[in-house]
């Protein structure tokens, strides 16, 4: 391999370095007004990504007279948003049988349903917007990549039968997989169809126009310093409250066309900024793994960082050398995620968790980049493909995403409070925090949906340990799942999914 950079430096735009996303969304990065006074709207929502800006979109459609506001403390698509590694997946990261275990079976299959039907939904939605995001339903390959992968390959597809979901998952041998893409040592694959590959910066910037075409105010560059609960006081029984709240049901479409309240906004959640306080009838808290800055949440979600390396746009030659024509996300079964995506110019993306979790749930830029774990990913991509040996990669990036302490989603509305979240995707949010943005404008605007039957409405984990338990045991699975996939590697043998770490990460 040849020296490489590590940053997308090069970008004339500062905040087109976040990520290659970013600098390739063809977009103005310049950023919008940032709040100038307090405001009072009917919805107010902390983070401009995708759970912001499909929460307002989805509100918009569903009442076109409702005021909404996205603060956003840099710019639409700054976070996890516009980092990703472009799989809009049907599946969650969390296990059918834990699901059914905790909600029950028919909760666990709606879940499933919900999630394939998600995939399609973010591109009819995307589409009636006119947003251009490079959609293409490949599926995911799920790669064994050799026979220590195989057992957790056979447990996955027997989860699918299982479940009734069998024609959602095909097992191919090694001669099918070799068809489709050329992985050195794979044993085998399975396909799950209800995946695309997506291009992730236009999606996430497109939703921002598509918020303000429909009327909505986006303001950048405007950090959320504290958020506060309503304080109404018409109690009516049966309503769940928040420490401090007195309750209310009046959900925010039976007040839509009543005048937002003045100056003094008495008695409506807020979120508080430098530059003014945005009252509003809802708050909805939308910044994923930057929630965990916010004293109420510190201990909701941890932050966990991924990361990813980009190679130059591939050669046809190189292409026929390793196949991928079906566009397919694809990762292994390693107990340390990795992940795998073709951008739509023709690059082979590779990223992986393993970059290490900072104490007190820290997350600042520079963790961003991490050229220990960059190191390894690239080396990795070349293991998987050594045809591409000596391949150039011209970006590195990260960010955190948000892992709540059940790994278990949650989009929860408080009308007693006034305070509404969608949250804790584990990775796996770019279908999800579209079904997230639906369910929430469902539950705010008082309409009763199948969507929110699910299981993730009004769930809330467990905290975090406090300091320092977290790091420490964070620490200690991260480092032990590391190494249990170099030993399995070595010996060829699976992971018992008896040891400590494997418990503890059980999900
Ligand atoms: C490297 C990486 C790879 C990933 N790969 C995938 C993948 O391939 N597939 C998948 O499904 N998921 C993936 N994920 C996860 C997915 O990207 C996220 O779950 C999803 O984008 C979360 O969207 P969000 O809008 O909830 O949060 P974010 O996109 O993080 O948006 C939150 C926004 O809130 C803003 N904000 C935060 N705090 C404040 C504040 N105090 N005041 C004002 N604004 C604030 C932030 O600036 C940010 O713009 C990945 C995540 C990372 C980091």
């Amino acid at each position: 391999m040849t020296a490489q950079p590590t940053t997308p430096d090069t970008a004339p735009d500062p905040r087109a370095r976040v990520s290659f996303w970013l600098e390739d969304a063809g977009d103005d990065l310049s950023p919008r007004p940032p709040l100038d006074g307090s405001i009072d709207v009917n919805v107010a929502i902390l983070g401009a990504g995708f759970t912001g800006l499909w929460t307002a979109l989805e509100l918009l459609k569903r009442e076109p007279s409702l005021r909404v506001a996205v603060v956003e403390r840099e710019i639409a698509g700054f976070g996890a948003s516009g980092r990703n590694g472009a799989w809009c997946s049907g599946e969650l990261n969390i296990g059918m049988d834990l699901l059914a275990e905790r909600h029950g079976t028919e909760a666990a299959k709606a879940v499933r349903r919900a999630m394939h039907d998600t995939v399609d939904e973010v591109a009819r939605a995307a589409a009636d917007e006119g947003i251009d995001a490079g959609f293409r339903k490949g599926g995911t390959l799920l790669v064994a990549r050799g026979p220590a992968e195989m057992p957790a390959l056979r447990a996955t597809a027997e989860e699918y039968e299982r479940f009734g979901f069998g024609d959602h998952c095909r097992v191919l041998d090694r001669d099918e997989l070799n068809r489709r893409l050329r992985v050195d040592g794979a044993a085998g694959a399975l396909h799950l169809p209800d995946c695309a590959a997506l291009h992730p910066g236009r999606l996430v910037r497109g939703l921002a126009r598509a918020v303000e075409r429909r009327g909505g105010t986006i303001f950048e560059q405007t950090p959320v310093t504290s958020f506060s609960a309503a304080t109404r006081t018409t109690p009516v029984a049966g309503t769940r409250t928040a420490p401090g709240a007195a309750t209310r049901t009046t959900p925010v479409a039976a007040t839509r066309t009543a005048p937002v309240a003045g100056p003094a906004g008495g008695g409506r959640a807020v979120l508080r900024t430098p530059t003014g306080d945005v009252r509003a009838e809802t708050v909805v808290l939308a910044g994923e793994a930057y929630l965990a800055e916010l004293p109420q949440l510190h201990r909701q979600l941890l932050p966990i960082y991924s990361l990813i390396v980009l190679t130059e746009p591939l050669t046809d030659e190189q292409w026929a050398a390793i196949g991928w024509s079906g566009h397919e996300c694809v990762s292994s079964f390693r107990l340390t995620i990795d992940y795998l995506s073709r951008t739509p110019d023709g690059r082979v993306l590779f990223g992986g968790r393993g970059a290490p979790y900072h104490f007190g749930s820290r997350i600042d830029p520079r963790f961003d980049r991490d050229e220990t774990t960059h190191a390894m990913l690239r080396r990795m991509l070349v293991r998987w493909f050594p045809a591409l040996r000596g391949i150039r990669f011209t970006h590195a990036w990260g960010g955190p995403l948000g892992m709540p302490r059940d790994w278990m989603p949650s989009f929860s509305f408080d009308p007693g409070a006034g305070i509404a979240s969608a949250r804790g995707y584990t990775g796996h949010g770019v279908a999800t925090s579209n079904l997230a943005g639906r369910t929430l404008a469902d539950l705010i605007t008082g309409r009763r949906t199948a969507l929110t039957e699910l299981p993730f409405v009004n769930h809330r984990s467990r905290d975090w340990e406090p300091e320092p338990l977290r790091w420490m045991g964070a620490r200690f699975v991260q480092l032990s799942l590391m190494r249990l996939d170099r030993l399995a590697e070595r010996r060829g043998r699976a992971p018992t999914g008896r040891s400590l770490a494997e418990r503890l990460a059980r999900h």
